[in-house]
């Protein structure tokens, strides 16, 4: 997709291109360079934190401004983030949080010093998350919580240092308004974390049990009971993120590349109708894609929610990475079923291979894709379910 650039957009273009090209990682200590490229960053005015709001330090960019970075960082090498922190929890704190809070948890955000989890799917509760039953009690002089339950698919647990929390406050009324959104560190007697490894054989996942976590009162965020509406705005924020539009764009290209690389006849992979069709499917479903990105990078470059856009974007976004890592292995061959044991045949067959199969979580998590169009159908489309 080309945007209309006008001279400043231009301008602010080079200067992005520029501050990445002079600050790529080049050797010696990653970790530092990665610190020191955050800080750099933020002297260029809170481009550490390209999504905040101006108010908290963010550099207040236009949507075009905003396109651009997404452009421009996803073909150079930047830091390595997680976005549990900095794009889920502090919008939720910015909205909802008490001063005393945003002022204890979100400079460490910012300044990547604490990683967080999230502690939202259970046994019983993933696509009917209301469902959940971990429970919070207070204590009779009212200043702690007690939490038992068990949480599931908690990423990165195993490296966190706080959780954010969805826990049952209420069992009575609605499912959706017994919920509190607690805040807790994950070091600390009764919680116990278990690794779960996935089909591509990573531990990113992890099952957690918590016995007896005493949370103190004021790590509550808002109000009691009404956890699910926060909650759900964080949602919106990571359906959001999760799209990947502009790295699908750079897989694309290098999809192209390999193709080009792989010997049919006289000619190549690329040069196959069949094949060609596919990605040039691809490559208007990914521009249309765009598109919705835009809406709603213009909707949070205002400070508000993505609102139901983010389904779309979270549908579409990560059908199309799936389908990108479906063509690698299919462009691998024979060669991409030799993925666990050494590289054989074409370099880019095994990374294609262990791609694909992680990818198969993608359309799961951050909601599955059926709930996405469930979402889609009622507050986009405006359709109602038949008998109501
Ligand atoms: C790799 C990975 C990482 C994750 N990380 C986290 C994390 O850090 N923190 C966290 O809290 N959770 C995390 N999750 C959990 C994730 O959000 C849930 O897996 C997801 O919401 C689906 O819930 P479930 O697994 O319980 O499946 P279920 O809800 O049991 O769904 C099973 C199947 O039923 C279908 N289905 C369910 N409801 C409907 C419906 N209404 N209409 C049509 N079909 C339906 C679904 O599409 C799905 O295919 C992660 C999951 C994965 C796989």
């Amino acid at each position: 997709m080309d945007i209309e650039l006008s001279p400043e957009d231009l301008s602010f273009q080079s200067e992005v291109r520029n501050f990445l090209k002079e600050n790529a990682y080049k050797q010696g200590d990653y970790n530092k360079w990665r610190l020191n490229w955050f800080k750099l960053a933020r002297a260029k005015g809170g481009w550490d934190i390209p999504k905040w709001p101006e108010k908290f330090g963010g550099p207040g960019w236009s949507p075009t401004q905003h396109y651009i970075w997404e452009k421009q960082t996803a073909v150079s090498v930047t830091p390595w983030d997680l976005p549990f922190g900095l794009s889920m929890l502090a919008p939720v704190l910015m909205n909802y949080g008490s001063q005393e809070q945003q002022d204890r948890f979100l400079p460490a955000i910012r300044d990547r010093k604490v990683n967080w989890c999230q502690g939202y799917s259970e046994p019983g509760a993933g696509s009917d998350l209301a469902n959940l039953k971990t429970k919070a009690q207070l204590t009779p002089d009212g200043k702690h919580y007690i939490v038992n339950g068990t949480k599931i698919w908690t990423t990165l647990a195993h490296i966190a240092d706080w959780i954010f929390c969805l826990v049952r406050t209420s069992d009575t009324g609605k499912k959706q308004e017994g919920i509190s959104f607690l805040l807790f560190p994950m070091k600390q007697t009764g919680i116990e974390v278990k690794p779960i490894i996935t089909l591509g054989g990573a531990h990113s996942v992890n099952m957690v049990h918590f016995t007896d976590v005493k949370v103190p009162v004021e790590n509550r965020v808002g109000e009691a009971d009404q956890g699910w509406t926060y909650a759900k705005g964080l949602l919106q924020h990571e359906r959001t993120g999760l799209a990947g539009i502009s790295r699908s764009l750079v897989a694309l290209e290098s999809l192209k590349e390999q193709a080009k690389g792989v010997k049919r006849g006289n000619g190549t992979l690329m040069d196959e109708p069949a094949f060609r069709t596919k990605v040039a499917e691809l490559e208007v479903d990914l521009m249309a894609t765009e598109f919705t990105e835009l809406r709603s990078l213009a909707a949070a470059a205002g400070g508000h929610n993505p609102g139901p856009e983010s389904s779309i974007l979270k549908l579409k976004g990560t059908e199309i990475q799936q389908r990108i890592q479906k063509l690698t292995v299919e462009a691998g061959g024979i060669y991409s079923a030799a993925w666990g044991a050494k590289p054989v045949g074409h370099s880019f067959a095994r990374a294609g291979m262990s791609g694909y199969l992680s990818s198969r979580a993608y359309t799961i998590y951050g909601g599955a894709s059926e709930v996405q169009k469930d979402v889609v159908a009622k507050n986009v489309l405006g359709i109602k379910k038949s008998g109501k």
